[in-house]
């Protein structure tokens, strides 16, 4: 019952409109305060309990959209992170549709991001979980892309919709040649494959400035 979620904002780098929100699990841990969930994600699997967090997050996540819907209110989508784990799982699908259910929300609100090295792990396997999500009709994101290993040969293979440019590069992106080049690569990479470009970390006019005149359909800030 310690757990939260907090939400990110991605709004439409033409216009700055809220597309939608990134749900993000912390640990409300009643002495060592928030607790991110690099701390605890690695531990969560090695116990066992990686699934019944991830089932949690989706739930919460889901309910919340729904409540926002109700109201009237917020974004048109909600992103949810999928582990390595998770992606393995024969009843990911089953659950995610089950989940829609409960909410009554269309499967085209969800965006479900995986990182590159979860969906490389087990390739063929990855690609026919993500396949049977895909004929849900929920969205897939490929996370913090750039910072794993990564196949281009896979990625062309995986029915994703949309790359997201890790934090990472988009920190220096307007004093960094190296941070804007990548990221400009990147977002090309992702507009050749025919995928929509998602910018993380974007905090500043400069950062959003940039991404902006390179074609970067979505930005994600704090
Ligand atoms: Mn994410």
């Amino acid at each position: 019952g310690e757990f939260v979620l907090h939400y990110q904002p991605l709004v439409r780098a033409s216009d700055g409109q809220l597309e939608g929100m990134e749900a993000l699990l912390r640990w409300a841990h009643p002495q060592r305060g928030l607790v991110p969930p690099l701390a605890f994600i690695e531990l969560a699997e090695e116990l066992g309990c990686i699934e019944a967090i991830g089932a949690w997050v989706l739930d919460e996540a889901c309910g919340q959209l729904a409540r926002w819907r109700a109201q009237g209110l917020g974004p048109r989508r909600i992103g949810v992170n999928v582990s390595a784990h998770q992606l393995r799982s024969t009843q990911l699908t089953a659950h995610v549709q089950a989940c829609l259910t409960r909410h009554g929300l269309p499967a085209e609100v969800l965006v479900l991001e995986l990182t590159e090295s979860a969906a490389m792990a087990q390739p063929e396997a990855s690609i026919r979980c993500l396949q049977s999500l895909r004929a849900l009709g929920v969205s897939l994101s490929i996370d913090d892309f750039g910072t794993g290993y990564s196949s281009l040969a896979y990625l062309k293979l995986l029915p994703i919709q949309s790359l997201k440019l890790d934090r990472s590069f988009v920190r220096d992106i307007e004093h960094s040649e190296n941070d804007a080049a990548i990221s400009a690569a990147t977002l090309a990479l992702a507009h050749t494959l025919g995928l929509h470009a998602v910018a993380e970390g974007v905090e500043t006019e400069g950062q959003r400035r940039f991404l902006q005149a390179q074609g970067c359909d979505l930005l994600q800030g704090y």
